[in-house]
């Protein structure tokens, strides 16, 4: 064996292990949940290998995971046969953050302890909360593959050692050093009860030592048998998302979905569906209560695992969603797709074009009956992933309607930034003979809600929707129409209020047309060419003039847009 190195952790780690034992005390059994979770990635990732390499089952197919507990020694041991890591995966892996979304996960801290732990969570706490009850951690890992084995071991502060090592097994063995006043834990026990609550779903078995029963003798004298102590499976060890929903509790749900997703919040919804028929497939989609770091990072992974037949292919699956619903996470289980699928493969493929149709429309009726059902949760939902949905209406020409109906605005009618006017909202409090649905879109929701071309909306009662978001544009310009009725800016050009104009104020605009004849011709030559038309308007109530834009040029927002980007 080599000698022993010292290397210190990225300085992100020791920040995030230093905040992880502060923020997370109320909750430290979930170390357990971490660690499980991840033998059972390795399980899954070895055996994704092993579709083209048998040889790294080396006879031993069986994955599983074993937990046990030394009370004497106060530790704790999570050992797999999974995948297992080479030296340098065990440096990238245990010693830095290989996140997207870590630079934005620190510069959010607050120093305040409740809210940093939710940030933690939502960020993923992972291998290091084994520190949270543990003083020192060991960790001795064999690459499937490999003979070399590798021992990494940590007082959790600046550094780690790592030494090679003989391990005679394939995969990962993580010993946890109790602290004293975490003793509780080196109890089979408490060991069993906390995995029976977060990892029952786990689908490789969770097994735990039993110890032998001795022989005895039953009510009527007769003799029971010795049973010899042996591993026993403690949890289903079945694939959740093979059961039938009727028999997955929405705790079980949730627990799982903490496992794909990685995230620690408990999901605002989720769709379970087995399809039958020309393309076969499962899905198993759930809705996140909180967006992630890298929501906007275009290098964000999907968070869509791929199976086949109950194989795990890969992580990040982004071709079954499209873009503007890169916040689902979840699984999918393909019968049609061969086992040795690849990306390449995927892209243009029949088989992912019909799963990603129908996880498409899934997702959007699930929101659409969240919103119905639940408008509370889905304001939750609108505030945290509104801004993405608005790129749907372009992306996505086929589902427009679906949609639509998402969508959520600040309007005229309550007059605060909020969100929460839906259209059919908007459509049941038309005024009777209006016929467009009205909107305005503006640098800020101040600047929307003080525009001028409100006034005479104002003056008729009219409800107009107040735009600002920075997509909202480019959204609008995708979205023409909603149940029939066109969506109309108030800023375009002649407005034409239809209906809504009676013959009285007619009348009266052309009285007033009269009195300050001359007016438009004398505007007309001050501005020259620096404008295309000055007509008189009978659209403002209080402020003298505004600038409008031709029906069909670009409105005054999207030529601000595309100036900014220099065109
Ligand atoms: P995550 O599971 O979100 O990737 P973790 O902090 O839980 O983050 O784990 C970090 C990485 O360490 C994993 O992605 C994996 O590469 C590696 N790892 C952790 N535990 C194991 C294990 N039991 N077997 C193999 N690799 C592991
Ligand atoms: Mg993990």
């Amino acid at each position: 064996a080599t000698q022993k190195e010292t290397l210190g952790f990225q300085t992100e780690v020791k920040q995030l292990l230093n905040l992880m034992i502060h923020s997370l005390y109320s909750n430290k059994e979930i170390f357990l949940r971490e660690l499980v979770s991840n033998a059972s990635d390795a399980a899954d990732k070895l055996r994704f290998l092993a579709l083209s390499n048998g040889n790294l089952y080396q006879g031993d197919a069986d994955l599983k995971v074993r937990v046990s507990a030394d009370k004497e020694k106060n530790t704790v041991t999570i050992s797999d046969n999974g995948i297992g890591m080479t030296r340098d995966e065990v440096i990238s892996s245990l010693g830095t953050i290989a996140k997207s979304g870590t630079a934005e996960f620190f510069k959010n801290l607050t120093g305040d302890q409740a809210k940093d732990s939710q940030l933690i969570g939502q960020f993923g706490v992972g291998f290091y909360s084994a520190f949270i009850v543990a003083e020192s951690v060991t960790v001795r890992t064999r690459k499937a593959g490999e003979d070399k084995a590798i021992e990494w071991h940590s007082q959790g502060e600046g550094e780690y050692t790592l030494e090679e090592i003989e391990k005679e097994t394939r995969g990962t063995e993580i010993t946890l050093h109790l602290r004293e006043e975490e003793t509780e834990f080196a109890d089979n026990f408490r060991l069993k009860s906390i995995i029976t609550k977060y990892s029952d779903h786990i689908s490789i078995p969770v097994e735990m030592w039993q110890d032998e029963t001795p022989e005895s003798e039953g009510p009527d004298g007769e003799k029971i048998p010795a049973v010899p102590g042996e591993w026993q499976a403690i949890n289903k060890a079945t694939a959740l998302w093979t059961r039938d929903k009727s028999e997955v509790s929405d705790e079980e749900y949730k627990e799982f979905y903490k496992h794909v997703s990685h995230d620690w919040e408990e999901p605002l919804s989720w769709a379970h569906n087995k399809v039958e028929g020309k393309t076969e497939y499962t899905s198993l989609l759930y809705i996140p209560k909180k967006a992630p770091f890298d929501l906007w990072n275009r290098e964000r992974q999907s968070g869509l695992k791929l199976y086949v037949q109950r194989v795990f292919i890969m992580d990040d699956a982004e071709q079954f969603m499209p873009s503007y619903l890169r916040f689902v996470k979840g699984l999918l289980d393909s019968n049609d797709l061969p086992l040795n699928v690849s990306r390449e493969i995927l892209q243009d493929n029949k088989v992912t074009q019909a799963i990603r149709k129908g996880c498409t429309s899934r997702v959007l009726k699930m929101l659409e009956r969240m919103g119905k059902n639940r408008p509370e949760e889905y304001q939750t939902f609108w505030d945290e992933f509104g801004q993405v949905i608005k790129e749907g209406p372009a992306e996505d020409m086929a589902n427009k309607d679906a949609i639509a109906k998402l969508l959520r605005f600040a309007s005229t009618e309550k007059n605060e930034s909020a969100q929460t006017v839906s259209l059919e909202e908007y459509v049941s409090r038309m005024k009777d003979g209006q016929e467009k649905i009205y909107y305005v879109v503006a640098d800020s929701f101040g600047a929307a809600k003080n525009s001028p071309h409100l006034e005479i909306f104002r003056k008729k009662g009219i409800e107009v929707l107040l735009l600002s978001d920075r997509v909202d544009e480019w959204m609008m310009s995708h979205l023409t129409e909603f149940d029939a009725k066109q969506l109309s800016s108030v800023t375009r050009g002649d407005l034409d209020l239809g209906k809504l104009d009676d013959e009285q104020d007619k009348q009266e605009q052309e009285k007033s047309e009269q009195a300050v004849e001359g007016l438009i011709e004398r505007v007309k030559t001050v501005l020259a060419d620096k404008v295309k038309e000055v007509r008189f308007t009978h659209r403002l109530t209080d402020s003298p003039a505004c600038v409008v834009t031709d029906e069909n040029d670009m409105s005054s927002q999207m030529a601000k847009l595309m100036a900014s980007v220099g065109q």
